[in-house]
């Protein structure tokens, strides 16, 4: 039967067992989606059966869910890619019209290209990556190569809320840290979807919920976990930052905050010069004596000072400020000896929020005052009248021994929903400082931090900034992605230009820790602000569902200068599935599944660990590449080696590493330091830190593929500011420096760069479009503003909100290829408040309209209860183009379904000009800003969504229908 579109089954889980066939189970780790939970994959005669969860995982302890289960229909893939592939000559970008090509070939067109690069402008070479999980290998590569522009997903999926929190608490939710549910009474749960720690939270709030906990989510759609809360309350989008001020503005007006803790681990009681106009104004007052104090946090000095109410004197903060006797006061105004005007910060954190009253906040949020105020005292009563004792001694940084330690049960969870607006980053910041005026930090019952967090405020990780050091065959003397502390740190020219081809680190956003993946082939099409030569794309569907204004961005990709020549002059996509952007690419290399490749989710990038413990896991392959599918992480190494970068060659010009899991066991980022740290050391015996161990992969393999160390309780909590985890964490080589981690309420950070925009600090400015953008945003204490689309049109005219989210069936955009999830998401609708609809006169059902400034989508209309009625959503990542992914001509995924990324402008107006659509501050994607209204479809339309595009053939080697035969037969036994 190999007959295309063929209704025989993929496979048949129901095929009758073969006598005699050898059936095998083999653990690995899951990538339906970003959780990392183990499995065991069972196989009969080398085939794949199915797959469950391991119980013996750390991660899942055997949970599986739609997606994992559905692995095996990602492995037979109608739409695998199975060879390289050149596109035709003389053929269209996004024609699809290829050649296939040798991997030789591929990879000899790469060196010659990438190694000419390299030898003159390395810059010219621009590598993007998706939602991978091995930043350090691709950053390591990019590093050594000596070009800037690279990054991964970060700044289009949740920049703002690792920014946003690790400014200010030093950690932030999901792999870095989360709500300990174990010991919570209240979890309040604000912009999350299902997609993100999916298992392990659910885990985690089945159990909570069975012990009488009480969960709130705060979401303006009741789905996936806000359907099983306590407690929905509805939010207009974009407006969290205002219901968090709010909240302040009750429990620091009613005193429901823990004072003890704002006066000993924040920098609450810290003060803030007020003389205006002196280049000090709004940063910390330091003691003259740089010796005084304990080490700096990073890379300002601590030896700040605090004004004690029992002596009446101001001193250093630490380790006067804290001793026996001494009470720092939180609020009021002082004078320094010089009579330089200070206040505590908290005094000015009190001032900022005293207007953002309940009632403020409910004409912006649409949440009644009255609830506000209860949610406000419910949280302050839970975390500090039914706060208790764990009995777990420990010490604090400045030596004092803790008998206990102190639980404030109150636990938040947040994610995308509050980071992909372009407001998001003060928002996630009023939520960490929420969080710490409860003292609900690394706390029994709180948010704790999960290992190598907390990192320092600002990180220690500086993101390379020297202009002079892009050089020919010369690695850069830094990392691409850092965190900035100052305006001295931004990656500019000294006119103040941006160095990188993404604006990343430069005056737009400055604190783009993640780089800004959805500017790239914008800013590259414009030559903004240089032309490109090679740009170098994984995993990122960037002609469909992973970029705004999709279609503008679809001739971008195509756009050619006047003697014919690409604006992007040649492009190289890594993919395993025939995705919408596989069109577009000059070269097309065919990466591995999970199933079939090494992968490491490392301490030096993503790791798995808990709250209890560091820990990192591994897959191995389970099944062979499908056809001449290579690993991109080999391809990478090979092409390091070829290419003879630093980090990957011996000295004597041969090449380092073998293939990836050689260069997984062997590279060390430090002395002992290495991707992995379970079972290091030449016979294996070390853990954390050692030599590498040539038997690495096959320990992890015989271990569910996960590698969890157990901290001592003493080590568990408090880790900002805990003497033994931080030297611990420190020789581990998980910190550079062992100091304290200040929670910073205040951030003069952020004040540093609005200093240079008003024109106060000697050093560098912005330019003066961006001034006043600046000295807005980069507000040293939390604030709520309006996302910035709504200066820009007229909101009138669009009332409504936009916004998306992943269904809990999907993940990637991959997974609308995948037989059996389609099953339950084959097209998506928008979801629409009955009222809503009706007002615009759109039946449940019918087709309809959805417009916003800068493009419009036709599509049907399903009456919802579950959302908050001025907005209107729907499941991302489902509508598909015609033709890819090998889905079926007229697939309900491309006639019945549809992506709002067409609403969605790339760029806003300003001062003029054009400026990405992204936080000013840390350049998040925002993605969920657009606004909208509906108007009904004409009945006499055909019943499709708009846009639609012409279909693009399947390319030379995809799997397509003879894939499903070999998979349909394989099951029986018949490969
Ligand atoms: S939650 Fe994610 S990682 Fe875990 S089984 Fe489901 S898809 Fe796989």
């Amino acid at each position: 039967m190999l007959k295309l579109f063929t209704s025989e089954p993929i496979h048949d889980p129901l095929a009758p067992p073969v006598p005699g066939a050898a059936t095998e189970i083999k653990t690995t780790t899951c990538y339906m989606c970003a959780c990392r939970c183990g499995i065991r994959v069972h196989l009969r005669d080398g085939a794949l059966r199915y797959i469950d969860g391991n119980p013996a995982h750390p991660i899942n302890k055997g949970v599986i869910c739609a997606k994992g289960a559905s692995g095996i229909m990602k492995q037979a893939s109608p739409a695998r890619l199975t060879r390289p592939l050149l596109r035709k000559a003389g053929s269209e970008r996004g024609a699809g019209e290829f050649e296939p090509i040798s991997w030789e070939r591929a990879f000899d067109i790469l060196e010659q290209r990438l190694a000419t690069i390299r030898a003159t402008d390395p810059k010219r070479f621009a590598f993007f990556t998706g939602r991978d999980q091995m930043q350090a290998l691709t950053g390591l590569f990019a590093k050594n190569f000596g070009t800037p522009n690279y990054a991964a997903h970060g700044g289009f999926c949740s920049v703002n809320m690792a920014a946003g929190m690790i400014y200010t608490i030093g950690g932030s939710f999901w792999e870095f840290g989360g709500p300990d549910l174990d010991r919570a009474k209240l979890f309040v749960m604000i912009g999350t979807a299902e997609d993100h720690h999916s298992n392990p939270l659910k885990i985690a709030i089945g159990e909570f919920k069975r012990r009488g906990g009480r969960f709130v989510s705060i979401n303006p759609v009741r789905t996936g976990y806000s359907a099983i809360a306590d407690e929905w309350i509805p939010i207009r989008p974009g407006t969290d930052g205002a219901l968090f001020m709010a909240l302040m503005h009750v429990l620091i007006a009613e005193d429901r905050i823990d004072r003890a803790f704002l006066k000993r681990f924040t920098n609450a009681p810290q003060l803030v010069v007020l003389a205006p106009g002196s280049e000090r104004e709004g940063m910390f007052a330091h003691d003259p004596d740089p010796a005084k104090g304990p080490p700096g946090d990073g890379r300002e000095p601590h030896n700040k000072l605090v004004f004690d109410t029992v002596s009446g004197q101001v001193m250093a903060a630490y380790p006067e400020g804290i001793a026996e006797g001494r009470d720092p006061a939180l609020e009021g105004r002082f004078a320094l000896a010089d009579g330089t005007p200070v206040a505590p910060s908290f005094q000015l954190l009190k001032d900022r929020v005293a207007s953002c009253t309940p009632a403020w906040a409910e004409a912006i949020t649409g949440i009644a005052a009255t609830r506000i105020v209860a949610l406000a005292r419910e949280l302050g009563e839970t975390a500090l009248e039914q706060a208790f004792e764990v009995p777990i001694a420990w010490t604090d940084a400045w030596g004092h021994r803790h008998a206990t330690t102190q639980a404030r049960p109150v636990a938040f969870h947040a994610m995308r929903g509050l980071a992909a607006h372009s407001n998001g980053f003060q928002t996630v910041r009023a939520l960490a400082v929420l969080m710490s005026l409860l003292g609900t930090i690394d706390a029994p019952g709180g948010f704790r931090h999960k290992a190598p967090y907390p990192r320092h405020i600002v990180p220690n990780f500086r993101a390379f900034n020297s202009p002079d050091m892009i050089r020919p065959n010369t690695p850069l003397n830094a990392a691409p992605l850092g965190f900035p502390a100052s305006p001295a740190e931004l990656a500019i020219h000294d006119d103040g230009t941006p160095m990188r081809i993404d604006h990343a680190f430069s005056w737009e956003a400055p604190l783009s820790a993640h780089g800004l993946m959805h500017t790239v082939i914008t800013n590259a099409t414009r030559g903004d602000p240089y032309r490109i030569d090679t740009l170098m794309i994984f995993m990122a569907n960037m002609a469909w569902n992973s970029t705004m204004n999709t279609m503008a961005v679809r001739e971008m990709l195509n756009a050619r200068h006047a003697d014919g020549e690409h604006q992007i002059p040649f492009l190289v996509v890594c993919d395993a599935f025939q995705s919408e952007m596989v069109a577009f690419a000059d070269l097309v290399l065919p990466d591995t599944t999970y199933l079939e490749r090494h992968d490491v989710m490392s301490m030096l990038d993503r790791p798995i660990s808990e709250f209890e413990g560091p820990a990192d896991s591994v897959r191995v392959p389970v099944v062979p590449p499908l056809g001449e599918c290579k690993p991109f992480q080999d391809v990478l190494v090979e092409l390091a080696s070829r290419l003879k970068l630093p980090a990957f060659t011996n000295a004597d010009g041969t090449r380092k590493f073998k293939d990836y899991p050689d260069f997984v066991v062997n590279f060390e980022s430090a002395p002992g330091v290495g991707f992995l740290m379970g079972w290091r050391g030449a016979d294996g015996s070390q853990h954390l830190r050692g030599a590498p161990n040539p038997e690495q992969w096959q320990r992890y393999a015989e271990n569910n593929c996960a590698f969890t160390y157990h901290l001592p309780e003493s080590m568990q909590y408090m880790r900002n500011w805990n003497r033994e985890y931080l030297d611990f964490a420190k020789d581990k080589g998980w910190r550079q420096k062992n100091d304290v981690v200040q929670l910073a309420l205040y951030s003069d950070t952020l004040q540093s760069f609005r200093l240079a925009a008003q024109g106060k600090t000697a050093g560098r400015q912005p330019p003066e479009h961006l001034r006043e953008r600046i000295a807005t945003y980069f507000d040293p204490l939390p604030f709520w503003y309006p996302p910035l689309e709504d200066a820009a049109i007229d909101t009138k005219s669009f009332p409504l909100n936009a916004i998306t989210q992943r269904p809990m069936a999907m993940y990637h955009s991959w997974d609308s290829q995948n037989a059996w999830l389609r099953q339950i998401h084959s097209h998506n609708t928008l979801q629409v408040s009955p009222r809503t609809a009706a007002r615009a006169g759109i039946a449940d059902g019918g087709w309809c309209w959805v417009e916003s400034a800068w493009g419009r989508v036709r599509c049907q209309v399903r009456y919802s209860e579950a959302v908050e009625p001025g907005t209107v959503w729907t499941w991302n990542a489902i509508g598909k183009a015609d033709g890819a992914w090998q889905l079926a001509p007229g697939a309900d995924e491309s006639r019945k379904g549809f992506l709002l990324n067409h609403l969605i402008s790339d760029v806003l107006p300003h001062a003029g000009g054009a400026i990405s659509n992204s936080d000013p501050v840390t350049g998040q994607a925002g993605w969920y800003d657009v606004r909208v209204r509906l108007r009904p479809a004409q009945a006499e339309r055909e019943e499709q969504t708009s846009p639609q595009v012409a279909p693009t053939p399947a390319p030379p080697g995809v799997r397509g229908s003879s894939g499903r035969a070999i998979a349909y037969f394989a099951t029986r036994g018949k490969r």
